[in-house]
């Protein structure tokens, strides 16, 4: 199709919105892609209706890949389901609530869990009517305390919400796999950076949950992720360790961290001298069990840092020397440890010896405990709180913390090294809800032996029109939006330059060859407009090809420009069609 600047419903703008605070925000209105209609309301212009159909597209095409089928809801709803399942005192001030002529509640609906049981629950009765996944894309309604950042947060927006249904926990868990994989090829088809992070399932109940989050900094999400491809929403994460700690004037040769380091070497020496294994000298790694390891700072002072017992043999060290101080200890067993609340902050339990291990009740120590920078990872056995003085942080009896507390280079909880905080927005979050939508509005099915059963369902949402701003803001640049080829409203942005009438008869007969081979094209054909204008409207509304027809025509030359890059090639007129497709 082509598409023709004189005549498109579009006014680019110099000035951004006074309330934008992002960048994908200022540039949508800019470039003519939406306008606020209210707080966190927004309509859509013909070129933002594009790329919104782009994105939907590329989300109705994923999901029938996996089977998935289309329906529609209202979203103006009825009180009563969401009554049954506690959401309508749950949501509070957080949902759209209004009442009929006759005084009767309604609500626009946040998310449709509610009306996608109670449909399956009119029409199916039987295991063999499983598993089903059905899906819609709709408006929603959620009144944001704060809706902010243009589409990003918005107080109605569109999500593509989908459901499945299956009877036994297998068959849900096979659902929610193949959702997810369908959300993998979503994301990266969007052509934009994004991370998979374990997720807390939150007010929507259930177990097993994952989000799906665009990298920038533009987003209201915090999320830690490993070297070793660990990540997790922050409110999800759960282990902790707080942050190493360096003590000052400690010996370079000793603030080295890595189990070879002279001071793990010093200790494996200082055990082969004074507490020789009747098997083989001790080495790295070996476990030590019940002895006070404590380190004595450059000032005098004493720390207790480690309490264990040697080893798999009962050995009973009662002092270790060098950087090490000797402390007098008898053996102590967890129960007589908590009589000692000074040294549980030391306390690490049976031990690798210069290896990060887990024990049994998961204690941890790292080796950086004999090198002078301190690192205690876990909950004590009692699943009583463990406070590291040092750093401040509280430990529960899982072994997590306050979301916000979570520090940069903690280490992640499957060891798969130190932990980077980063900001995301959450582009879409699957969910295992299990029983409790199913249980709460009676949805039952009968099994194989006519027994009834509950079903278990999964529910699966991506923010759409979030989905916009957010591929705009991953992608955009100092000039403009910057769209990535799938989801851009265009293919090619062609630009007449000039009074050349020439010029504009092989720009408008370019386009049409251009429409003939598949290739939807914005013509710049206004005819009075300047170069520089066209250029500057081009940039902003960031279609990924900007073909010229200008001045070099005369040797039958086309310029055409990669947006992103900015690289520029010279084309030969004749070629530019098959250059283009
Ligand atoms: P958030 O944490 O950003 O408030 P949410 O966890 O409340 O989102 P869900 O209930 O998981 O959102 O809804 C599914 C998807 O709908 C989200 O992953 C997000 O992409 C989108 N979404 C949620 N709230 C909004 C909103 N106010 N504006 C635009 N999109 C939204
Ligand atoms: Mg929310
Ligand atoms: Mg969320
Ligand atoms: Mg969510």
């Amino acid at each position: 199709m082509i598409a023709r600047m004189s005549t498109l419903f579009v006014r680019t703008l110099r000035e951004s919105p006074a309330d934008a605070e992002v960048a994908s925000h200022k540039l949508l209105v800019r470039a003519g892609y939406i306008r606020r209609a209210a707080p966190g309301i927004y309509s859509w212009l013909p070129l933002g209706l594009r790329v919104l159909g782009k994105v939907e597209g590329i989300i109705r095409e994923e999901m029938a890949a996996i089977g998935s089928q289309e329906v529609h809801f209202p979203a103006l709803l009825p009180r009563e389901p969401y009554e049954a399942t506690g959401r309508w005192t749950e949501y509070g001030d957080g949902i759209f609530r209004l009442e009929d002529r006759k005084g009767a509640d309604y609500l626009l609906g946040p998310t449709h869990e509610e009306m996608f049981t109670l449909l399956v629950k009119d029409l199916y009765g039987s295991y063999k009517d499983l598993p089903l996944a059905i899906y819609q894309i709709q408006t929603k309604y959620r009144d944001e305390a704060r809706p902010r950042a243009g589409l990003l947060r918005g107080r109605e927006f569109i999500m593509k919400d989908s459901y499945s249904f299956d009877y036994t926990d297998e068959g849900l868990e096979a659902a929610y796999q193949a959702h997810r994989a369908a959300y993998v090829k979503v994301f990266d088809r969007l052509g934009f950076e994004y991370v998979v992070v374990k997720a807390t399932s939150g007010a929507m109940g259930g177990s097993a949950s994952e989000e799906f989050l665009a990298v920038s900094e533009a987003g209201e999400d915090t999320f830690v992720r490993s070297p070793g491809g660990y990540a997790a929403n922050v409110e999800a994460v759960t282990t902790l360790a707080p942050e190493p700690i360096s003590y000052e004037g400690v010996p370079a040769a000793h603030a080295e961290d890595t189990p070879d380091t002279p001071t793990i070497q010093t200790l494996v020496d200082h055990l082969n001298e004074a507490y020789p294994r009747e098997d083989r000298p001790w080495e790295a790694g070996d476990t030590l069990k019940n002895v006070l390891l404590t380190l004595r700072h450059p000032d005098g002072t004493v720390e207790p840092l480690a309490v264990g017992v040697p080893g798999d043999r009962d050995v009973d060290i009662k002092r270790l020397e060098g950087q090490l101080e000797p402390i007098e200890v008898e053996p102590m067993d967890d129960v007589e440890l908590k009589k000692h609340p000074e040294l549980v902050k030391g306390y690490i339990g049976p031990q690798a010896l210069g290896e990060e291990s887990a024990s049994g009740i998961r204690y941890l120590v790292d080796p950086r405990v004999v090198t002078g920078t301190r690192w205690v990872t876990g909950a004590n056995v009692e699943g009583k709180h463990v406070i590291d003085l040092v750093a401040g942080r509280d430990f529960t009896p899982d072994g997590t913390i306050e979301a916000a507390e979570v520090r940069e280079g903690d280490p992640a909880p499957d060891g798969s090294g130190p932990l980077t905080l980063a900001r995301g927005i959450e582009m879409g979050h699957v969910f295992q809800l299990g029983r409790k939508y199913a249980d709460a509005l009676g949805l039952q099915v009968l099994d194989e032996n006519g027994k009834l059963v509950t079903v278990t369902m999964g529910s699966y949402g991506v923010g759409v029109t979030r989905a916009v701003a957010a591929v705009a803001e991953g992608t955009l640049d100092d000039i403009g939006l910057a769209w990535p080829r799938n989801v851009a409203p265009y293919d090619i942005h062609l630009v007449a330059t000039g009074k050349d009438a020439a010029i504009f008869e092989a720009a408008e007969k370019l386009a049409g060859e251009l429409e003939a081979a598949g290739v939807d094209v914005l013509y710049d054909d206004r005819p009075k407009v300047s170069p520089g204008v066209k250029f500057k409207d081009a940039e902003l509304i960031g279609v990924p090809t900007i073909v010229t027809v200008g001045k070099g025509l005369v040797e039958g030359k086309i310029e055409v420009k990669d947006r992103k890059s900015g690289e520029k090639t010279e084309v030969a007129l004749d070629d530019v069609v098959a250059h283009l497709i």
